[in-house]
């Protein structure tokens, strides 16, 4: 089968489009002829290097497709079908596990992460993460929605429990989980606040329910978001930015408040004033993925249409450097897709 791997870490001329094994099945997986696949900043990170990575290595999480094949053990899905995968790989039987707490497993990792993902043309998955979508999801729709969906739901809902009428500072509103935070701050009705770096961003971030937006490169991010609550500044700091709006991130918050951050794509060390954090009594929530239990409550409302994919674009697989690229520059709103 096709596939792009990495032989090397490096910038995106180490994506290679080459002929390798398609995986063999195990009797407890399906095979999943992928049909399209979101790229992720992890994916980005995992090129340039990290950790555990066993190369040659296969990147993709969030996967969607048909069913090519099921393996013996599997009694309750058939060739053909229309799915997509939860992007989580977890131990299955540990107290972390059966609790519903997967992303506290000690073996949990994203798909496509310490294992071959889905820049391929199959990829086989436990039967655990495999879900079967609607005729109205188009495969691009489906690929766009799990990691992104899921991260932003554990971020909000688990981790900060956000309620009707709490203001929610959202940074990077066009980013694939800005996008999905937005809406699932509208769908607890929320009042939201999204910064992006462009007018259109700006304006797309709108689209999506933003109730007021900020341009993070010309505006102070503080400042706004006082005039916006009247002095009273955010219940909730969505963050994954990092070092560039760490300050005005802590600043944003109201006594009590939380901020609750899944990445620092601008850098990972920021520094602040214990003082501020105890005086002010503020949380600073880490979160990681989210559980299997986030991933079917996104999923549900995905299928009612309360919540919505976004999707940017795709490219075929052979293309994946471009769309590396794309995401690179931030030149997207929403997901990047790759059809394989
Ligand atoms: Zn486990």
């Amino acid at each position: 089968m096709k596939a792009v791997r990495i032989h090397e870490f490096g910038g995106p001329e180490v994506l290679r489009f080459e002929d390798v094994p398609q995986p063999q099945l195990r009797k407890d997986q399906v095979l999943v002829k992928v049909q399209a696949v979101a790229l992720n900043h992890l994916d980005l990170f995992i090129r340039k290097g990290l950790p555990g990575i066993k190369l040659p290595h296969i990147n993709g999480s969030d996967v969607s497709g048909t069913i090519a094949e099921v393996g013996e053990y599997i009694t309750d899905l058939k060739p053909g079908q229309r799915v997509l995968l939860a992007p989580m790989t977890f131990c299955g039987v540990c107290p972390a596990c059966t609790s519903g707490q997967q992303n506290l497993c000690p073996q949990f990792s994203v798909l496509g992460y310490l294992n071959d993902g889905g820049n391929a043309e199959y990829i086989a998955a436990s039967r655990v993460n495999v879900l079967p979508i609607p005729d109205e999801l188009t495969y691009d729709e489906a690929a766009a929605v799990p990691l992104v969906f899921v991260t932003a739901w554990h971020m909000l809902v688990s981790r900060c429990h956000v309620k009707p009428g709490d203001f929610v500072l959202v940074l990077g509103g066009g980013s694939g989980v800005g996008s999905a935070a937005i809406q699932i701050c509208k769908l607890f009705n929320a009042q939201v606040i999204a910064t992006a770096g462009d007018e259109a961003k700006l304006e797309k971030s709108r689209e999506l329910g933003a109730d007021y937006v900020i341009n993070h490169y010309q505006q102070k991010i503080a400042d706004e978001v006082k005039k916006i609550t009247g002095k009273a500044m955010c219940d909730i700091v969505f963050e994954h930015v990092g070092k560039a709006t760490w300050t005005e991130s802590m600043k944003s918050l109201k006594p009590g408040g939380s901020l609750v951050t899944c990445g620092a794509t601008t850098g990972p060390e920021a520094s602040f004033d214990i003082r501020f954090l105890f005086a002010r009594q503020l949380s600073f929530l880490g979160s990681f993925m989210g559980t299997m239990g986030d991933f079917h409550e996104v999923m549900k409302h995905i299928f009612s249409g309360k919540l919505k994919a976004v999707v940017d674009k795709s490219f075929p697989l052979r293309d994946a450097r471009a769309a590396h690229e794309r995401l690179e520059k931030s030149e997207q709103f929403g997901k990047v897709i790759l059809n394989p």
